[in-house]
């Protein structure tokens, strides 16, 4: 496997690790490794896992599904009952269609907003991820910005050429690039969590609306990570500003491949077979995937949320106590959290660009030391689920406090 990995955040050595984890199995917020080591989990499979590893109702949804059969090619009343509860948390979506990954939620977003505009460019932000699609990977947060690879080879020149990067929470390069494009999108995280967390600033959203609707484009909110985590209804229910397209994934799935993407009746009746927009898929909606989403979905009702709350604004506080005066700054939304090691706020792909790899990779390494497991990456979240606990995270907090002293050393 090309560096020992599946996909490349799991790679540690970036923080200087040769290896990464190899999982043996998870219990909670715990994940145990291989040679029996224990740790708490702070990646939590990159977001999924909201309830933590093999919660006994996704797992005993999935075992019931399996004995049924695990593929169709046809449709099933799952796949029914997970678009109504979709449906029903996120007002902007009156229609839902299932794909795989992320990856092909965003392509298949984008290749609608592009049918429904009759236009081609794209604009979206420094710093975000939308999956590895080709004509979105330039200046992406995730894998590529842990690696330092600004934009792939493999991407042709007119797929690079429909895309149009701009600065997260700028509104001035937001201006300039709608107003020289007349764009099919803006695509944005709602949330973005993907070069750490940096959530956007007051009206910056509503503005984002606006400037998509005077340009006649398309507002695609990517909530592959924000949805059913920041809130019930995702970033758009906390922050009030609708989509016309939204992409889901991660939580969606409960830890098994799903995702989608919805918006508005008019909008998704253009996909095939109701409509002429292609996109297809042999395994979407599938039985396991769709009854682990469910499970998953089921349990994400208050109080989970205040839940939620409590255990991101533990996390966060313990973590920016255990920094002290140290150049740390701890940004957090519900249910997620960034430690970034800078002595600014980070309110852009180049101020988390900005922050100390080293000092990061120092903190990560004493972590696991330690029994912590943190995201190997500076760009990466933090993720919070319900398994953890006030002693999760009080040890995590103990830790951190020596972990910080080994990363200014
Ligand atoms: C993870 C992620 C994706 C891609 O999802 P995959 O299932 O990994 O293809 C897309 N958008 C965002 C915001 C993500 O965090």
């Amino acid at each position: 496997m090309p560096g020992g990995v599946n996909s490349p955040v799991r790679a540690m050595r970036s923080i200087g690790r040769e290896h990464p984890i190899f999982a043996a199995r998870g219990e909670g917020a715990e994940l145990v490794d291989v040679d029996g080591n224990r740790y708490i989990d702070w990646v939590c499979s990159w977001g999924p896992l909201i309830l933590g590893h093999a919660h006994p109702r996704v797992v005993a949804a999935v075992r019931e599904a399996a004995e049924r059969g695990t593929s169709y090619g046809t449709p099933t009343g799952g796949e029914v009952e997970l678009a109504a509860e979709v449906v029903e948390r996120f007002r902007s979506v009156d229609m839902m269609r299932m794909v795989n990954s992320g990856t092909e939620a965003s392509m298949s977003a984008v290749r609608l907003a592009r049918a429904a505009t009759g236009r081609d460019m794209i604009v979206k932000f420094a710093g975000a991820y939308h999956g590895h699609v080709d004509g979105l990977l330039a200046e992406s947060g995730s894998g590529l910005a842990t690696q330092g690879i600004p934009a792939s080879p493999g991407v042709t020149r007119a797929q690079a050429a429909d895309t149009m990067v701009v600065r997260w929470n700028d509104r001035e390069s937001v201006d300039a690039a709608v107003d020289e494009h007349a764009p099919a999108a803006i695509l944005a995280e709602p949330v973005p969590a993907n070069m750490g967390v940096v959530p956007p600033d007051d009206g910056f959203l509503e503005f984002l609306r606006e400037r998509a609707d005077t340009a006649g484009a398309m507002l695609i909110l990517d909530e592959v990570i924000s949805g059913f985590r920041v809130a019930r209804g995702g970033a758009q229910e906390i922050y009030g500003v609708d989509a016309d397209l939204t992409i889901m994934g991660k939580v969606l799935g409960g830890g098994l491949p799903a995702a989608a993407y919805g918006g508005r009746r008019e909008l998704m009746d253009r996909v095939a077979p109701a409509g002429d927009t292609y996109q297809a898929g042999t395994l979407s909606g599938n039985p396991l995937a769709v009854a682990a989403g469910l499970a998953t979905l089921r349990e994400l009702e208050e109080p989970a949320y205040e839940r939620l709350d409590a255990l991101t604004d533990r996390l966060s506080a313990g973590l920016r106590d255990a920094a002290g005066e140290r150049p740390v700054q701890v940004a957090s939304v519900r249910g997620l959290v960034t430690p970034f090691f800078s002595a600014a706020p980070v309110k852009d792909f180049d101020g988390a660009s900005a922050t100390d790899p080293e000092a990061y990779g120092r903190f990560c390494r004493a972590l696991l030391d330690r029994g912590i497991y943190p995201p190997a990456s500076r760009f990466e979240a933090w993720f919070v689920s319900l398994a953890h606990d006030e002693a999760a995270i009080d040890r995590t907090v103990a830790a951190a406090a020596e972990a910080f002293d080994a990363a200014f050393a």
